[in-house]
């Protein structure tokens, strides 16, 4: 497998040629695709991708119409949910509300006939680690959803699952609370060392929180890789629009490129930028003062010929300093022009 073979871990699990049809419709699409063991891998792609599909394959809760899935080398294929020793964590907490919350994460323990001393033991372990050690004895209810969260995020740890599964977990979360439960997660999958599948929508959270970031587009991989890797080469247009690469143009000779519109830079005259790889002239059509920094959009012609639209983003730039009908000179250096296949 080629993930394997780039980080050198062994694999958690595996879809071997996997498709999932509702009727006439292909959810997902003979995908091939290793999870490493002890890595953080994230599925990342738009709304109806075949994400959660994906994970509820692999959970167990849905079988594939074709192809295989195996869990630590063996195949699952055919495995119910509870025997696949898998922790899953949803975007809905689903925490029983009359247990407490010890009972809940203790649960799929007592479930698996794990004894009492240890049963305790494991649950304290995991209340710990999302630290809430002290909430124990609280029912659910009593909880903010943060704390419902990490609740979830506790009993799906305790059973030390072969693979823990989160779908879109954070996207309960008000914006500040996220992006510090992304880190808390991150520190809990290094502290355990546990290998994880995350399902998001959210490309700076696939960014932030990755080893092994796999983007997918109708139910097929378009790029599996180290998030860094994947953000600085994109392979083909659709990963690069994801990942929030604007302006995209076709050479004569045919090839397309992408630009980051953080990195157009803009000049008052051509000859300012002579040294570039690109220059293109390009006159201002619209300009969005941000506070940060100001976006200027720019109609340009491309080196082909064709007229498209650009988009610069200018920092410590007086914002009025633009506007509409200006002319102006956009360009780039070489190494940010990202070449881009099919
Ligand atoms: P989202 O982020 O919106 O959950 P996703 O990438 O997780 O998207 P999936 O939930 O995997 O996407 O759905 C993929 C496609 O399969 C969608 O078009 C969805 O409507 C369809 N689909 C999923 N489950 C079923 C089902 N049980 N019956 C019919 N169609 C389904």
């Amino acid at each position: 497998a080629p993930f394997a073979a780039e980080t050198g871990s062994p694999a958690a699990a595996e879809f071997r040629e996997v498709t999932q049809r509702f009727g006439d419709f292909t959810a997902v699409d003979r995908m091939d695709l290793t999870i490493g063991a002890g890595q953080f891998t994230t599925l990342l792609g738009p709304s109806g991708c075949g994400k959660t599909t994906s994970l509820r394959m692999l959970a167990g809760y849905t079988r594939p119409t074709e192809g295989r899935i195996l869990i630590n080398g063996q195949d699952a294929t055919t495995l119910p949910p509870e025997k696949r020793g898998l922790g899953m964590v949803f975007q809905s907490y689903a925490l029983f509300p009359h247990m407490t919350v010890a009972e809940n994460v203790g649960y799929g323990l007592k479930l698996r006939k794990v004894g009492r001393v240890d049963r305790e033991a494991q649950v304290t372990e995991a209340l710990e680690m999302v630290g809430l050690a002290h909430l124990a004895r609280r029912k659910p209810r009593s909880l903010s959803g943060g704390q419902q969260q990490r609740v979830a995020l506790a009993r799906a740890i305790a059973i030390r699952p072969t693979v823990l599964l989160l779908d879109e977990p954070l996207s309960n979360l008000d914006a500040r609370l996220r992006v510090q439960m992304r880190s808390e997660i991150r520190r809990i999958q290094s502290e355990t060392g546990l290998s994880v599948v995350l399902v998001t929508h959210d490309q700076d959270e696939a960014l932030e929180m990755s080893d092994d970031m796999v983007v997918m587009k109708s139910g097929q991989i378009m790029q599996q890789g180290h998030p860094a890797d994947v953000f600085s080469a994109p392979a083909n247009r659709f990963v690069a629009d994801f990942l929030g690469y604007e302006n995209f143009l076709t050479t004569s000779q045919g090839i397309t490129l992408a630009i980051r519109p953080e990195h157009l830079q803009v000049q008052d005259t051509e000859t300012d930028a002579v040294d570039e790889a690109l220059n293109l002239r390009a006159t201002v059509t619209d300009v969005a003062y941000r506070g940060v920094d100001t976006l200027l959009m720019l109609r340009a012609r491309d080196p082909s010929g064709e007229e498209v639209d650009l988009l610069a983003e200018t920092r410590g730039e007086d914002p009025g300093r633009y506007t509409p009908g200006d002319n102006l000179t956009a360009s780039a250096p070489r190494h940010r022009l990202v070449q881009l296949g099919d």
